[in-house]
């Protein structure tokens, strides 16, 4: 019997380019804005920043209108900022973080939120509540640094989240130095860096954006 064919590469649209981004892996940060980590039962002052994954091909393109995925009854938009990562390393120092960086996009975490509450409930892993298919949305890259910025989330043109990315309780160049503590960094992994409050649910019909000061939005739509 013959062996499937080799799956084809995931990768991202880079704005003002035609080079595509390959997507290696996608690393998550949980609860990096003190307001959302509030409004999910944490407390801000005393949590180190943890991790979750997404696989590369749960990757939605902007624009894209998906299916309203099975097994939930609440799925939720979580605005981002995505990382894109170029070099590599391990225990990468935090003075050095910043040179690891391709790149950045603007991005929604989707996330099955009564999935999520019910893992959290049984001590259960996270991966069916935040690692479903078409549950990465991300917009194009743009290469170089992001100074601060505001990050806005709206549904049906409603704003639903509007945070500035300084708001973050680990910087981006904090979150690499951990992260790489914990796996070693490869060119093309992307980290979601975590939501600020105001997360909700997006239904069949609607559509929501993500923006970010200086970065291409990123839209999806449910059917
Ligand atoms: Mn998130």
């Amino acid at each position: 019997m013959n062996v499937p064919p080799v799956p084809p590469a995931v990768t991202l649209p880079v704005h003002g380019s035609a080079d595509r981004f390959p997507v290696r892996r996608i690393f998550c940060v949980g609860r990096n804005y003190a307001e959302h980590s509030r409004e999910m039962g944490g407390d801000p002052t005393r949590e180190a920043p943890f991790f979750f994954t997404k696989p590369a091909d749960a990757v939605v393109i902007s624009g894209a209108t998906i299916p309203y995925p099975p097994k939930t009854a609440d799925l939720h938009h979580e605005a981002e900022l995505v990382v894109a990562i170029g070099k590599g390393g391990a225990d990468i120092a935090l003075a050095d973080a910043s040179a690891h960086i391709w790149g950045h996009a603007a991005g929604n975490d989707l996330t099955r939120r009564d999935l999520q509450a019910e893992a959290k409930a049984a001590r259960r892993p996270w991966d069916m509540a935040k690692g479903f298919d078409n549950s990465a949305v991300i917009g194009a890259l743009h290469a170089g640094p992001l100074p601060d910025a505001a990050i806005t989330c709206t549904v049906d043109g409603r704003v639903t989240q509007s945070a500035r990315l300084s708001d973050m309780i680990w910087s981006v160049p904090e979150i690499i130095a951990h992260l790489s503590g914990y796996v070693t960094l490869q060119a093309g992994d992307l980290i979601f860096t975590g939501t600020p409050a105001g997360v909700g649910p997006i239904g069949r019909g609607q559509t929501c954006t993500v923006a970010i000061e200086g970065l291409s939005p990123v839209t999806v739509t449910l059917a």
